[in-house]
């Protein structure tokens, strides 16, 4: 579904992101794991076209980004993408927040919108709270507010950056818990996270970045119990 082909990017002098091979099959779930200021979000933020690259290409189902005449937001519709503060439009209620992108981007009409909306948002379990602002709902459930909202646009590839990062940790679990169904139900996933639970339950792989490069990658047992590089020896040391 995703495929990365030699992709870099610098900004100014920092090259933060070095010759970045990736490759996402249907349905699966990879985890991308490394310190601060590895180039994770970067990675995220261009395949789903926020960041430019100097070069490389990146594939989305075989279509290279950006694909000629091939409207942007046509293109993030295929991305779905989550990210760690919880960006739903404030002064929609969370209804209109699910149903805003099906009508403006995919010309669906207003009740079709809202039946799906209802859906999604059902499965999320947050559909009583509807006719809400985003402000009088949690954290936990403003995030899954935000999923359902990326899945209202049928993405062929959900992004999360660190989405529990900004939570409560009595909220962490239940947007976990979206997350792993998710997965379950055969969404291609790639998630920045630094849940590890996360990583060995759901992720089929993991990638292990440092320094803008891959730096490793395997099963996420593999990983967790046999890192190879000293960078993921190190990172995996920190943690508690
Ligand atoms: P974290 O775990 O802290 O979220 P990350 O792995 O997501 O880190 P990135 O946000 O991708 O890291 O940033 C990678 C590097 O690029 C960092 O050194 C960061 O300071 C730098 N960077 C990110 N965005 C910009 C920008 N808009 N302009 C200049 N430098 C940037
Ligand atoms: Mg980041």
């Amino acid at each position: 579904v995703v495929r990365m082909n030699k992709v870099n990017k610098h900004y100014g002098s920092l090259h933060v992101l070095q010759d970045i091979e990736l490759e996402v099959a249907r349905g699966e779930v990879v985890v991308v794991l490394g310190p601060s200021g590895s180039g994770k979000s970067t990675l995220c933020r261009a395949i789903n076209r926020l960041e430019t690259i100097d070069d490389g290409d990146i594939y989305i189902d075989g279509a290279l980004l950006p694909e000629e005449g091939k409207p942007l937001a046509q293109l993030r519709a295929d991305v779905g993408m989550v990210f760690q503060s919880f960006n739903l439009f404030a002064h929609k209620s969370i209804l209109e927040n699910v149903t805003l992108g099906p009508i403006k981007v995919k010309g669906m009409k207003k009740a079709a919108a809202e039946e799906l909306a209802m859906k999604l948002l059902t499965r999320v379990g947050v559909a009583n709270q509807k006719d809400k602002l985003p402000a009088q709902l949690s954290g936990g459930q403003q995030q899954r507010v935000a999923i359902a909202r990326a899945l209202a646009m049928k993405p062929k590839v959900m992004l999360f950056d660190e989405p529990t990062s900004a939570l409560d940790p009595e909220m962490i679990q239940e947007v976990l818990d979206t997350m792993v169904e998710l997965a379950q139900e055969g969404m291609t996933m790639i998630v920045v996270t630094h849940e590890m639970g996360f990583a060995r339950k759901a992720a089929h792989r993991v990638v292990f970045m440092a320094d803008g490069q891959i730096v490793e990658q395997a099963k996420p047992e593999e990983f967790f119990t046999n890192p190879q590089s000293d960078r993921a020896k190190d990172f995996l040391g920190k943690l508690i």
